[in-house]
């Protein structure tokens, strides 16, 4: 009963925090939304700035609706008893023991799929539609489902099969062995990504000589960075939104930029953004994230291996433990249901860091290219990508992992 108090407390504490923030969000940016900000009055249209504005509050609206469906189907799973009724079922049909538990979180995996797909559908095909930002076709968007759930299915299966048999035969410190197994594991999806996972999605094309190209190789020369090789990715097959990033770790590491902002900047301003990617990596924000994320799935396992052993832990969320004791996959179901109802409330601390992180890869840029190039790329980014110049501060303060547009271009005036 303790259990499923503190439980209720962080639910309306989490999904009333979410909504607030919300709401703020919307009245700021609509109370904005009559002028251009001062600073780039000169660059950006009262027609784009509006345009921004609308898109904002349209992504807010559906985000609200989104998180109150998940709110009923969170409840709806738990104290409601929906857990409960799937897994007595599927006790039924296959009878205890690991399939068992496989076939309980594929079932969850499956229904908050389909409670989601009229969301993602709506999203792009009506919201970025209005907007002129989705370019997907609607078999692509098909295509894209099918061979997500495969490739879950490919990964997921087996390594959800090791982690439960260490549930059930590696004893107390299990978590332990099974945190070890996911780490090396995310350790390796990182190394092959960019060669195995990332083409069943998209083409990458070695980038085309040209001044462009002999730009971004002294780049890298002077920020001594060796790659393996400079790609472009069909990113436009989906979205109008542009982005440069790279992927794979050590030797593997590849530069990828999406077709989009190619298209949109000069050669300068790619290689200020390049820059200011390859700064993430030069002051080791990379790696940071890496280790943290490690020390993060270090304390999640650490819980789980605690609470799964507690009766409370299963009683308090409305489901009955199975009288064959072993609970693997229903601690793991509900462990993924309700973890984050309470890591949300860490999501300023993530947010802030990053926001740190990108005034120092600014910082990088600014020393390595140009930050003039970098302001004009950013503001360009920005009118292309309707991202709003007019954030509220508390909901920045929050979510934001990077800083606001005017504080991030007087940030860069300085360096110029
Ligand atoms: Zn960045």
């Amino acid at each position: 009963m303790t259990f499923t108090i503190i439980f209720l407390i962080a639910f309306i504490a989490s999904f009333g925090l979410r909504y607030w923030l919300a709401q703020r969000q919307i009245r700021f940016v609509a109370k904005h939304r009559v002028s251009v900000p001062a600073e780039f009055a000169s660059q950006i249209t009262l027609a784009d700035h509006q345009k921004a504005a609308d898109y904002t509050v349209a992504k807010l609206q559906l985000g609200i609706l989104e998180s109150g469906l998940g709110a009923i189907v969170l409840i709806g799973f738990t104290l409601l008893g929906g857990l409960q009724i799937l897994n007595t079922f599927l006790l039924e049909s296959l009878g205890p023991g690991i399939v068992q538990q496989i076939a309980l979180l594929i079932s969850i995996v499956l229904i908050s799929g389909v409670i989601d797909l009229p969301f993602s559908w709506y999203k792009q095909f009506s919201l970025e539609e209005r907007f002129g930002f989705n370019r997907m076709t609607k078999s692509l968007f098909f295509s894209d489902m099918v061979k997500g759930a495969g490739l879950g299915a490919v990964i997921g299966i087996p390594l959800l099969w090791i982690v439960l048999s260490l549930m059930a035969r590696a004893g107390d410190f299990w978590w332990l062995w099974a945190w070890g197994v996911l780490s090396v594991f995310s350790l390796l999806m990182q190394w092959i990504f960019p060669s195995v996972i990332a083409p069943i999605f998209n083409k990458f094309q070695a980038l085309e000589e040209g001044a462009l190209k002999t730009q971004i190789e002294a780049l890298l020369t002077r920020c001594d960075f060796a790659s393996q090789g400079l790609f472009v990715m069909d990113g436009s097959k989906r979205s109008a939104h542009g982005n440069a990033f790279f992927a794979g770790m050590g030797k593997a590491k590849r530069i990828v930029f999406f077709d989009t902002l190619i298209e949109k900047l000069n050669p300068g301003e790619v290689e200020a953004v390049l820059a200011h990617e390859l700064g993430h990596y030069k002051c080791n924000h990379i790696r940071k994230r890496l280790l943290v994320s490690f020390a993060m799935s270090f304390a999640m396992f650490a819980i789980l291996g605690w609470v799964s052993a507690q009766p409370w832990f299963y009683s308090g969320l409305g489901v009955m433990p199975n009288p064959s004791g072993y609970n693997g996959g229903l601690a793991l179901a509900l462990f993924m249901l309700v973890a984050p109802v309470f890591s949300f409330f860490l999501t300023p601390l993530s947010s802030l860091s990053s926001r740190k992180h990108e005034y120092e890869a600014d910082g990088f840029a600014a020393e390595k290219s140009s930050a003039n190039d970098l302001i004009s790329a950013l503001v360009k980014l920005y009118q292309d990508n309707a991202s709003t110049l007019t954030p509220d501060p508390i909901y920045t303060a929050f979510y934001s992992s990077h800083p606001p547009a005017p504080l991030r271009i007087a940030n860069l005036k300085r360096l110029t």
